[in-house]
């Protein structure tokens, strides 16, 4: 038999760095298939599926861009007043039929389509009038100006937006501008979530010694409401081979993306393993990061049907760190999104951070103007991995990269924005 190259999931039980954990997920997935037709006005974080033509030319025809005189800019003179004579009005929406003789100007509302022969506008503040009478210094104007283009916004056949884009509000009013009403999106990713641990409690039920409510749930569950996904809630499962496999089941018989909290740590994993092998190549990840050491990653199979597992450590905030981390994108490219990557933003950290070379921390900071100018960022407090006051009081996240040591207090550090996370 060939030996097969080793997988990029097949890490096993070395630590990874997050750098090589995005990498393999990122070769791991393909985008799903699965169109539909949406009006635009629901179209808002849609994923594009096609590339949008552009089926008119953006402006239809030579309009002016302001407020003015219309005329022909043959007629400026360099070095001396040029007067011009206004025979009428254009308006946005009604198009001047009539022609204009040598030295006659038309009055012209901003949108108006520039009439025949007449190139140029003066904008009512820069030239005087009385009456019918223009004036125009020398210098005020050049010919061809305040004049907007036929097709200067959108060529005719040219794509206005390519496949992939995650639709924004200025995308839509462009699509809206070429008098296209619906527009073909990926079908919206459907993940499957839930939580694992006996100590687990719903909200609503009695805290028992020893157990905590489920956090976890609701943190993830907004995160993939913000980035658009179809959302299967499995709520709470035990700590119980059994109960994890029916539910995994139920998970990828509906889902493309089952992703679940707690149960992957040291302590756990070793009949989450045995039953995830038995499901599927998952890989159980040692990712040399702080939080969220532990991550599971692989494909499931189940009746037939195949989902992606992403299995995120319970801790909560190691399980939202870990979902920025990996999730987000693995989402987005399986959405068939191409999104513009996430911005790294330089900041001037306020403390000192002890930190030992070989893994990457992510630290919860709040980022704010530095009264020097630029940006500063400071730590919120603890940052154990439980601790989810200090990620809710945090707007961003510190990177510390993998290579690097401590941090002095006043040294600029790499940080991602979490309002920028979405
Ligand atoms: P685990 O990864 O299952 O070992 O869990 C690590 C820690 O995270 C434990 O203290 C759990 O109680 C806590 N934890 C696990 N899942 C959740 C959850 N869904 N909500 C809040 N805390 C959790
Ligand atoms: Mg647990």
């Amino acid at each position: 038999m060939t030996e097969l190259g080793p997988s990029p999931l097949a890490a096993g039980d070395r630590q990874i760095s997050l750098t090589d954990a995005r990498a393999a997920i990122a070769a791991a997935l393909q985008p799903i298939h699965g169109r539909e037709c949406v009006p635009l006005m629901q179209a808002l974080g849609r994923v594009l599926a096609e590339d949008v033509l552009s089926s008119i030319d953006v402006p239809a025809h030579d309009n002016s861009a302001m407020d003015g005189y219309a005329f022909d800019g043959a007629a400026l003179h360099a070095d001396a007043t040029t007067t011009l004579n206004s025979v009428g009005t254009v308006y946005a929406g009604t198009p001047y039929t009539g022609r204009l003789a040598a030295g006659e100007c038309l009055r012209i509302m901003t949108g108006a389509v520039m009439p025949e022969g007449l190139d140029t506008v003066v904008p009512l503040e820069l030239c005087r009038s009385a009456g019918a009478r223009v004036e125009i210094e020398p210098g005020v104007i050049r010919p061809g100006e305040n004049l907007r283009r036929r097709g200067e916004d959108l060529a005719r056949g040219k794509p206005a937006l390519r496949a992939g884009r995650v639709l924004r509000p200025a995308d839509l009013g462009l699509v809206a501008s070429l008098g296209i009403a619906e527009v073909g999106v990926v079908r919206r990713l459907r993940v499957a979530l839930f939580s694992t641990g006996d100590e687990l409690r719903t909200l609503g039920q009695a805290l028992a010694p020893g157990c905590v409510y489920d956090s976890n749930r609701y943190a993830l569950m907004a995160a993939l409401q913000r980035l658009g996904m179809d959302i299967v809630d499995l709520g709470l499962v035990r700590d119980d081979p059994a109960a994890l496999q029916a539910t995994l089941e139920i998970a990828i018989a509906q889902a493309d993306v089952v992703l679940t909290s707690g149960g992957v740590s040291a302590g756990d994993a070793d009949h989450t393993r045995t039953l995830l092998a038995r499901l599927g190549e998952v890989a159980f990840w040692k990712v040399a990061m702080r939080p969220g050491r532990p991550f599971a990653f692989g494909p499931l199979h189940a009746g037939g049907r195949s989902s992606w597992l992403f299995a995120l450590p319970g801790n909560p905030v190691a399980a939202l760190v870990t979902f920025y981390a990996f999730v987000r994108d693995g989402l987005l490219q399986l959405a068939g999104a191409s999104p513009d990557p996430l911005p790294v933003l330089q900041a001037r950290c306020v403390h000192a951070i002890r930190k030992r070379p070989g893994r990457t921390e992510l630290q919860r900071g709040r980022l704010s103007p530095a009264p020097e100018g630029g940006w500063q960022v400071q730590i919120t407090g603890s940052q154990g991995a439980g601790i989810l006051r200090s990620m809710s009081e945090a707007n961003a996240l510190v990177v510390l990269q993998h290579d690097q040591g401590s941090v002095a207090a006043g040294e600029r550090v790499d940080v991602w924005l979490f309002d920028g996370l979405v």
